[in-house]
């Protein structure tokens, strides 16, 4: 597979303090970099301006308001998109930032013009940076969490993976993070019997979908060919190991 869509979750990028933790995002980074020199294509989904926004103006206070959420990603997606700038530097690659809502792909002059976008930005050896326009997303137009804008976005892209990087190795019969023996499965080769097998818990604090979307956003991709794999993104260089089978995840094949 050439064209790889790679989403990473708030949790990845967030430390306990609730700031950005930079050792994990410099390390997605180095691992985007190294798949763009073995000749991948790489186009990512980022979450975590809110995280971002509280770690710049350090004030979390507010967070259940929904306009003073909406300032915190305004603020804090400059942050994010400042720091990955400055990490691919490094490697002399250039990022594309890229703010969509559902609407984007509801309309298919929207949608067309998009997917222009990110054939030419990724022709131009650019990593286009995705994230959902939180600013002008309220909930009647957003598509609510990064799972299925990535996705989305690995559909229109024609891509043939979608990582989903998490802070959990995979999908568990139930809850790790609740439950000390929970099972990874390693395979989905039919989503609606493991969603008969399995608990899913509840959503995670910043908002976003938890493991169900995740599972979605697998049935999803997996209609169009395109497999998902979910890995755990505070392992360094993770995508390199589970590649060469030193570290599991779950991989959706989609039959
Ligand atoms: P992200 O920020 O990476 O998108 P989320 O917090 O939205 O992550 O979703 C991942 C979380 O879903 C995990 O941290 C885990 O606690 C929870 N979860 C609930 N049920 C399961 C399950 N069956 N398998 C894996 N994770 C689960």
């Amino acid at each position: 597979s050439r064209k790889i869509v790679i989403k990473i979750g708030s949790n990845v990028l967030s430390d306990d303090n609730g700031a950005v933790n930079r050792e994990v995002l410099h390390n997605i980074v180095e691992q985007v970099s190294n798949l763009i020199e073995h000749h991948k294509q790489v186009i990512m989904v980022s979450s975590g301006a809110g995280i971002c926004g509280v770690g710049a103006i350090n004030k979390w206070s507010r967070r259940g308001d929904m306009n003073y959420k909406q300032a915190l990603c305004a603020i804090g997606q400059v942050e994010l998109m400042m720091a990955y700038k400055e990490y691919f530097s490094d490697y002399g690659i250039h990022v594309g930032q890229i703010l969509l809502t559902r609407e984007d792909f509801l309309d298919p002059h929207r949608t067309l013009n998009i997917r222009n976008a990110l054939f030419t930005l990724v022709d131009e050896g650019v990593v286009p940076i995705i994230n959902e326009n939180d600013s002008v997303s309220v909930d009647e137009i957003k598509i609510g969490d990064n799972d299925t804008l990535g996705a989305h976005a690995a559909k229109l892209w024609n891509a043939d993976a979608l990582i989903v990087l998490s802070d959990i190795n995979g999908v568990y019969d139930k809850d790790p993070k609740a439950e000390a023996d929970a099972r990874l499965i390693e395979e989905v080769p039919d989503i609606d019997r493991l969603l008969a097998d399995i608990d899913i818990g509840e959503k995670s604090s910043f908002g976003t979908g938890g493991i169900a979307t995740k599972i979605e956003a697998a049935r999803l991709v997996n209609q169009y060919g395109i497999a998902m794999i979910l890995l755990n993104g505070k392992k360094p260089d993770i995508i390199n190991k589970a590649w060469n089978g030193k570290e599991t995840g779950t991989v959706f094949s989609g039959r």
